[in-house]
């Protein structure tokens, strides 16, 4: 196949503004090149990739989460997106799949536009009305055109059954599988309200074992304020860390608090944790429900409630981290999530056809 990889334009690549698109763009990339197809990714100016990359210049969208949920679409001036969907159908006929990594309208909007199929990889839950519109169009139109990544975020949208569900997946060669933690917990992520960090520094303080938080923090305000809340918790902020750094730091951790507020769509923070050997701690709701085996790779708790996760965490010993890293080798591997993606798009690609 030959494939145009459309990158999220909230930020580039290796920023962390992007969230887990950036990670999940990167291996999807990498294992569909191992496997021999032709590929080339179009992504923010300023982006870091090791793959074929076209950089695009222009402005970057709001992120989705941060608006209402009646907002209505809107671009900046000289958007990126705009400029990468350009490039884009410029390119077109040099491919036979584009695939879109980005949780905005105009793609959507397009797709009956182009003469390529396109797949959209929809990497978030219901957030907004033009949005939950703009993509059951292209679902309706283009049947199995529509990937999600959790049975939870596709039940979100009114037309889960038109999703199809692939998970996700690491190459867990760069994640070092370590038996002996050490005393801390992780909290691991974008630092913005709809992940609930608050919860985990409530439970650090009540449990006075030390927090090490990883993540980009895109309002450093938002970071101070819940600081403030717990003036006493043993928290400290590691910065945002590649994945080489994340995943030494990660795997000296006694487990990992999850406290999301929204339904996460996936969480790829929790398969990275399983890969390391740590065992997961989380909300009941969205992906990491769908991910974390109770009693076995972790601890689902009652959301929002922090006295969860104080009992959870008094609890993590049970967990045999031999079984967090046979989790993601069975079930979160390059190769496994390379067959369902590969998969998804020879389906689409065939049904383009008829
Ligand atoms: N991440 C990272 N360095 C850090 C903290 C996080 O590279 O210090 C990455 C992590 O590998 C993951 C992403 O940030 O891929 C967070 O993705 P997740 O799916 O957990 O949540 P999202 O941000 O997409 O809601």
């Amino acid at each position: 196949m030959r494939l145009l990889l459309l990158s999220t334009p909230v930020g580039p690549l290796g920023s962390g503004l992007g969230g887990g698109v950036e990670l999940t763009l990167h291996n999807i990339a990498q294992e569909l090149h191992q496997r021999g197809h032709d590929l080339q990714i179009v992504a923010p100016q300023g982006s870091k990739e090791t793959l074929p990359l076209v950089e695009i210049a222009g402005n970057p969208q709001i992120t989705a989460q941060t608006l209402k949920r009646d907002a209505p679409v809107s671009l900046p001036t000289n958007a990126v997106l705009a400029n990468m969907w350009e490039y884009a159908r410029q390119v077109e006929r040099d491919y036979d799949l584009l695939v879109n990594f980005a949780y905005d309208w105009l793609p959507f909007y397009l797709t009956p536009f182009f003469d390529r199929p396109i797949a959209h990889l929809v990497s978030m839950g219901s957030l907004s009305q033009a949005m939950d519109q703009a993509i059951e169009q292209v679902a309706v139109r283009f049947p199995g055109t529509i990937g999600v990544h959790s049975q939870a975020q596709a039940a979100t949208f009114s037309f889960a059954e038109r999703c199809r569900c692939l998970g996700n997946g690491l190459d867990l060669s760069r994640y070092q599988f370590q038996l002996v933690p050490g005393e801390s917990l992780a909290w691991v992520g974008r630092i913005a309200p709809e992940k609930g960090i608050e919860d985990a520094i409530a439970a650090s303080q009540q449990t006075e074992i030390p927090l090490k938080v990883m993540g980009a923090m895109p309002d450093p305000d938002y970071w101070q304020q819940v600081c403030q809340i717990h003036p006493n918790a043993p928290v400290r902020y590691e910065g945002f860390l590649p994945t080489q750094q994340l995943q030494q730091v990660l795997g000296q951790c006694r487990g990992l608090l999850m406290t999301p507020r929204w339904v996460e769509a996936f969480g790829n923070v929790a398969i990275e944790a399983l890969a390391c050997g740590v065992p997961v701690i989380a909300y009941r709701r969205g992906g990491p429900a769908e991910i974390v085996q109770d009693g076995k790779t972790g601890w689902l708790v009652e959301p929002d409630l922090v006295e969860g996760l104080v009992q959870a965490i008094a609890h993590l010993d049970q967990i045999d981290r031999h079984a967090c890293r046979q989790q993601a080798e069975a079930q979160y591997s390059m190769a496994a999530m390379g067959d369902r993606v590969a998969a998804w798009f020879d389906d689409i690609l065939r049904n383009a056809d008829h």
